[in-house]
């Protein structure tokens, strides 16, 4: 997979490219990240990239030559170019995953009051919001995203560990432990120590209901819309609704 971000500020990206799960899918050769400065498309005296927005206001705005200069230096075809902005669809994990059975992105980081309107028009298919909040910039959006789809690129980690995540059956994870078994009085839920695989998965199904229900009800509403629950959480769903969802079901025991 080939990535292509553009931004002005190219130095946010030194420290994210160089840790862990990214670092080690470049080295692989599974994924390869290009940075472009956009600047270096900027040929006017002082390679200025923004300027004041048509009908007043506040802040710049990104012009339109470099930024088009810089998508046009790494467009192949018909490559997906994400722009990202707070007034766009917002990121979720299914746009992960789908982004990343892409061969070929281009994530254009947005500055200052964004990019001029044209740019948008004529290049970006994906207009992304990272949540409902203004960043200053579209860099730390860009990694959010860049994060987020490579590691479920085929063969980046291991299946076994996707498939046990937050969200990815759609619901939130159940609580996770380790050593020691004791932890100042406190103890691991007995049924991980127990070796019954069943029964595991079981506990782990329904504490992840319970805190979905607690925490992210929508997503269960929703899905439960798209017929994509199936019979055995509805009925555990059905179940602690019955009791109420209370506060204390965060807890392991
Ligand atoms: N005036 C813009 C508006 O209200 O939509 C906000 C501009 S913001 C200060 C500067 C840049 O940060 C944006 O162009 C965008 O690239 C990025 N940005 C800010 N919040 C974001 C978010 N929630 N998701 C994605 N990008 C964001």
């Amino acid at each position: 997979m080939n990535i292509h971000i553009l931004t002005l500020f190219p130095d946010f990206f030194k420290g994210f490219l160089e840790s862990s799960i990214l670092a080690r899918a470049i080295k692989r050769g599974i994924v390869n990240i290009r940075i472009v400065n956009i600047r270096d498309f900027a040929f006017d005296k002082h390679r200025s990239c923004d300027d004041y927005t048509y009908g007043g206001g506040p802040g710049m705005v990104l012009k339109p030559e470099p930024v088009s200069r810089a998508l046009e230096s790494v467009k192949k075809g018909n490559e997906r170019v994400i722009y990202t902005t707070p007034s766009g669809k917002l990121f979720n994990q299914e746009m992960a995953e789908e982004l990343s059975r892409e061969s070929d992105l281009i994530i254009l980081c947005g500055r200052y009051e964004g990019v001029d309107q044209r740019i948008i028009d004529m290049y970006v298919t994906d207009e992304v919001s990272i949540g409902d909040y203004i960043l200053s910039g579209g860099e730390i959006a860009a990694e959010v995203i860049v994060d987020s789809t490579v590691r479920v690129v085929k063969g980046v980690i291991n299946d076994v560990s996707l498939k046990e995540e937050s969200l990815e059956n759609g619901l939130l994870e159940y609580p996770q432990y380790t050593r020691p078994e004791v932890f100042r009085e406190n103890r691991v839920p007995p049924v991980l120590l127990s070796g019954n695989h069943e029964e595991i998965r079981k506990w782990r199904l329904r504490k992840s209901i319970e805190k979905t229900l607690r925490v992210r009800p929508e997503i269960i509403e929703r899905r439960k819309r798209e017929g994509k629950l199936p019979e055995e959480i509805l009925e555990i769903v059905r179940e602690i609704k019955s009791k109420g969802v209370n506060n204390e079901t965060d807890k392991g025991n």
